[in-house]
């Protein structure tokens, strides 16, 4: 006999999770399946914005099991910037480092409290009827869903079946990591150093982050905007062991505690929904450019999906593309347009030093790229953002003509 569920959710990362417990304590059967085993680990930088923290207080997630942070320390050259997460009314002033492996079995755990039924080390895939996927397939067997809900992370095969790959002339980025013992494990800041260079010297669109765990050690990465020139030649692990020269001295950092490890930032997809099924997270291409951030985006996205498959079922996929749409769209362009612009290492070099030149602008730039900004706020931040969305609006088919990438 087929089974039948209202919500199948492929993958179990946070926005799979949290379409999982959205899902179930509404009251609606939730399957979840994960190809990896439980505890598996994400290679991220393991940082939460305030929007993050958030969202995780919107699904009820404890975070005493998170090491929690003030603010962030801006590195441009010889500038260094400690600014505190800006008070506003819609996110709190408290940001967090939450080791991924910890994070996700803390979602996943409260999925399954909340009733969801999760298949650990079982690959799905969606079943399609022409275009309505109808459930999907694992271990051989068919399940029927009412949704299926595509939060596979970075796109592989469920997205090349679905059409939901990304845009080939959008940018993405790429980022590496690993972690090392700090005696400053336990400060209260993420630090980003916003001065890269590659190999060749070239300035790169990214930044090297030290973000201390609060367990003895701190999770040390860098990451890259495929806008930059020679990008495809960037060699990740040789940008991170010169970021790590730069560092080792004011952290005192032992050695690496495991293989560097790399992996894509997505951010853009042709499609995010069609009949019977939504894409959430990483799937959807929900990164913000600006600063890679996804955990939160996965979390928003995916706790969307399930309350409108909840409150009705037959509009959910149109009605979350017309959401997510109205929440992301106009930043995420944004930042995406932006991410050609700094592609130039001439606007790189002279913007950083406009975005750290004084406390004021420092904070403006903290606020706007990681997209702490009430929509209808009539701040210093929100006008900078407007600004600057119209006028790269108008100067986009001229970004991308001469963007740097090769
Ligand atoms: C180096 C690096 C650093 C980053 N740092 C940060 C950061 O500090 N803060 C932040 O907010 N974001 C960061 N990000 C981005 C963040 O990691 C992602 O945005 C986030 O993990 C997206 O969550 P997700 O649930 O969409 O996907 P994922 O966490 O990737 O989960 C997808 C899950 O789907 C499963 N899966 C895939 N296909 C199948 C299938 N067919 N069947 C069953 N299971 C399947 C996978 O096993 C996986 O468990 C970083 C990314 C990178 C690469």
């Amino acid at each position: 006999m087929t089974e039948h569920v209202d919500i199948a959710i492929i993958g179990a990362g946070p926005a799979g999770a949290a379409a999982a417990i959205a899902g179930a304590r509404l009251g609606a059967t939730v399957k979840v399946f994960d190809k990896a085993p439980y505890g598996r680990d994400k290679v991220c930088g393991d940082g939460l914005t305030p929007r993050a923290v958030a969202a995780l207080e919107d699904l009820d997630i404890e975070l005493t099991d998170a090491h929690q942070i003030d603010g962030l320390r801006m590195i441009a050259n010889k500038t260094v910037r400690e600014l505190a997460w800006p008070e506003t009314d819609r996110f709190p002033a408290r940001g967090a480092v939450w080791p991924r492996r910890r994070l996700d079995a803390a979602l996943i755990d409260a999925a399954v409290v909340a009733g969801a039924d999760v298949r650990w080390e079982t690959e799905a895939l969606p079943v399609l009827d022409g275009d309505r996927v109808t459930g999907v397939t694992a271990d051989g067997s068919t399940i029927e869903a009412g949704l299926t809900i595509v939060a596979t992370g970075a796109p592989g095969q469920v997205a090349r079946m679905l059409g939901a790959e990304r845009v080939a002339d959008e940018p993405f980025g790429l980022a590496i990591r690993t972690y090392a013992e700090s005696p400053r494990h336990a400060s209260r800041h993420l630090e980003a150093c916003l001065t890269l260079r590659d190999q060749n010297g070239t300035p790169v669109p990214g930044y090297g982050w030290m973000f201390p765990a609060g367990d003895g050690t701190v999770n040390i990465g860098v990451g890259a905007l495929s806008t930059m020139k020679n990008f495809k030649s960037l060699n990740l692990n040789t940008l991170l062991a010169s970021y790590r020269g730069l560092v080792q001295e004011p952290w005192e950092l032992g050695p690496n505690l495991e293989r560097p490890r790399a992996w894509r930032l997505p951010m853009s997809t042709q499609l995010r929904h069609g009949p019977g099924w939504v894409a959430v997270g990483d799937a959807a291409g929900l990164v913000n450019p600006m600063n890679g951030e996804g955990i939160d985006y996965g979390l928003e996205s995916g706790m969307l999906a399930a309350e409108l498959f909840v409150a009705n079922p037959s509009t959910a996929p149109s009605e979350y593309d017309r959401l997510v749409g109205e929440r992301f769209d106009s930043f995420l362009r944004t930042g995406r347009r932006f991410s050609f612009l700094i592609g130039h290492p001439w606007i790189l070099r002279s913007g950083l030093r406009m975005a750290v030149g004084t406390e004021t602008i420092a904070n403006i730039t903290l606020q706007v790229m990681g997209n702490l900004i009430d929509s209808d706020s009539k701040g210093a931040s929100a006008t900078v953002l407007n600004v600057t969305d119209k006028v790269l609006a108008a100067a986009d088919p001229l970004l991308r003509r001469t963007r740097a990438a090769a």
